[in-house]
């Protein structure tokens, strides 16, 4: 266990954090291996976590929006205090930014999939922490392995470093195509809907990687 780990169970008051052999196994949370194996089997599977701790702050959990047949599959960071409230990805301003972008290239959100890479809001709106991220994403590993999208895209520096196991900074990894896992599934990168509210000179840029999206689905 780190320090950082231990200054965040401090702060949340959790006292007894115990890593479960789950997490090092990969195996996403307590339910029998084969009820995650389907999309509902895994929605139940996220809404009953306790791995991290999260549990203790969320109002819920928020597995993702959209088709489970989806060919485009969106990942962001992790819900605020919207989605929290909601149980849905990308809600209220941000949400409607990236809505609008997709629009632009003939996307409706309910043909694809949204998700984010942890499944709970960090408090505050603070970063993932690594362990958190441990914890959290054998369940969006198991998403892509039943969805099987044609195409990923990653919202934002903390989805983009996870996905592409990488420290650059996310204006040196857009622009590009990457692949991702055994099946090398296309990926794109692109800014974050809430960065692109605060720098908005930087949605010539995301329209940009809209079209790179276009052209590859
Ligand atoms: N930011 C994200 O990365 N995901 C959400 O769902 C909301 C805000």
């Amino acid at each position: 266990m780190n320090s950082l780990h231990q200054q965040y169970l401090k702060a949340m008051d959790i006292t007894v954090w115990q890593p479960k052999d789950a997490v090092s196994e990969n195996i996403p949370c307590d339910l029998p291996e084969e009820a995650s194996d389907t999309w509902q089997g895994l929605f139940q599977c996220v809404r009953n976590c306790t791995q991290c701790g999260l549990d203790r702050t969320r109002k819920n959990t928020v597995f993702g929006s959209g088709s489970n047949q989806a060919d485009l599959l969106i990942v962001g960071e992790a819900p605020g205090a919207n989605e929290d409230k909601q149980g849905a990805p990308f809600v209220v301003r941000g949400g409607m930014l990236l809505t609008e972008m997709l629009r632009a290239i003939g996307i409706e959100r309910e043909n694809i999939f949204i998700t984010n890479i942890l499944k709970c809001r960090p408090p505050n709106n603070r970063d993932p922490l690594p362990y958190e991220v441990d914890c959290c994403t054998p369940h969006l590993k198991k998403q892509i392995e039943i969805l099987k999208p044609k195409l990923m895209v990653a919202v934002g520096r903390i989805a983009a470093q996870f996905l592409l196991n990488s420290t650059t900074s996310l204006s040196r990894l857009r622009g590009k195509t990457y692949s991702y896992g055994e099946n090398q599934i296309p990926l794109l990168v692109t800014y974050h809907p809430a960065y692109l509210l605060r720098s908005p000179r930087e949605k010539a840029k995301a329209y940009e990687d809209m079209l790179m999206i276009q052209k590859m689905l």
